[in-house]
């Protein structure tokens, strides 16, 4: 088994002695920021001007600078806006401002996997990439516990870069919970196929299909909303909690049987192809080659894909349903809160 780094591990005063910026206050930045202050991290907040999130950040207790102004007083530079705005923000905002010793830190790959952003020699290149979204970041750290997380290191000036790289993973919590060494490689190519194939897009095809092929059959949408959806939530906490086997032990053994006779029926060969398609293409760049375009181009067809999948009929029919389910509305509202802006 690969190597498993935990608190005893880290060295919390490397983080302590630095002056971080934490750029970006969305769905990460929040949590990374919070978190740092908590741990007696030195951190500032780094906002475009006229920033929605400057308030949120300064209530809470922290201090915002503007971007260039936050890269100019750190010494460690956390780099959370959108992977498509970082490079231009990178170019005018961070790289003038970067001097020999200085670390810049990412919670992806892409950019530098993707050569869009070449930090000079003499600045450590790091990544600290929670395997969760930023609310559990900060939920679990502010419970006791934390969220999984990747380090990797792309560029070692300093000779202490993977020290760093675990005492700013243990400053968010993340040692609590378990930090695995990667590459910038590894964990980009990985990340881009998990979301591609499995997480998002294999996952809301499958749903939508299914839903589909219910609906045309002559089922009621409310029952295939329910198969097809709905469900879907139980069966994935049981494979959270126990795996894939812990989950089958507690479903019937007619669904047992219908899974392991009818799922490799439906990914079958032919699926399994395409998977490696869809990874021949990002690791090839073309993927990304395809998104980078698709901003500077305005982003015209990811605007027409998104209206085009929230027509779907499944759409409808689940904004209903959920309507007489407040307690699912609920939990929905309490992530917004604290992601976005
Ligand atoms: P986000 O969209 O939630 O937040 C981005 C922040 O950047 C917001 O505060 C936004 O206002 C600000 N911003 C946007 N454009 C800007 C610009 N041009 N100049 C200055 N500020 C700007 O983003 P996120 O989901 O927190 O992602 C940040 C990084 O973390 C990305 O590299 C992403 O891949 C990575 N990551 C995200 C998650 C996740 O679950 N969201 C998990 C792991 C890693
Ligand atoms: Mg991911």
């Amino acid at each position: 088994m690969a190597k498993l780094y935990y608190e005893k591990d880290a060295d919390a005063a490397l983080i302590q002695g630095r002056k971080v910026a934490v750029l970006g206050y969305g769905s990460q930045g929040h949590a990374h920021a919070l978190n740092l202050a908590e741990s007696g991290v030195d951190v500032r907040v780094g906002l475009r001007d006229g920033s929605s999130s400057r308030r949120k950040a300064e209530e809470a207790g922290l201090r915002v600078l503007s971007t260039a102004e936050a890269a100019a007083e750190a010494d460690l530079i956390m780099i959370l806006l959108p992977d498509t705005e970082q490079k231009a923000v990178y170019d005018a905002e961070i790289a003038p401002h970067l001097r020999e010793g200085d670390a810049i830190f990412f919670a992806h790959g892409f950019n530098i996997r993707f050569g869009q952003i070449a930090p000079p020699a003499g600045v450590d290149v790091a990544m600290v990439a929670p395997k969760g979204p930023g609310h559990l970041v900060r939920r679990t750290y502010t419970e006791g516990g934390g969220v999984p997380s990747l380090v990797a290191v792309a560029q070692d000036a300093s000779g202490k870069a993977h020290d760093l790289a675990l005492s700013y993973a243990h400053a968010i919590g993340a040692t609590r919970a378990g930090v695995l060494d990667t590459t910038f490689e590894e964990e980009t190519e990985t990340d881009l196929f998990g979301e591609q194939v499995v997480l998002c897009g294999g996952l809301t095809a499958l749903v939508q299909a299914g839903f589909d092929t219910l609906v045309d059959a002559g089922y009621q949408p409310e029952s295939a909303y329910f198969e097809c959806l709905h469900e879907l939530k139980l069966i994935v906490d049981l494979m959270y909690e126990q795996g894939i086997a812990g989950m089958r032990f507690s479903i019937s053994d007619t669904a047992e049987y219908g899974d392991l006779t009818r799922g490799p029926r439906v990914i079958d060969d032919h699926v399994r192809a395409t998977m490696r398609t869809v990874l021949d293409e990002i690791r090839s760049g073309a993927f990304a080659e395809e998104w980078i375009a698709e901003n500077r181009a305005g982003r015209g067809r990811f605007e027409e894909l998104r209206r085009a999948g929230a027509a779907h009929p499944i759409e409808k029919i689940g904004e209903e349903l959920r309507g007489m389910m407040p307690f699912i509305a609920a939990g929905r509202q309490r992530v917004q809160d604290v992601s976005g802006g």
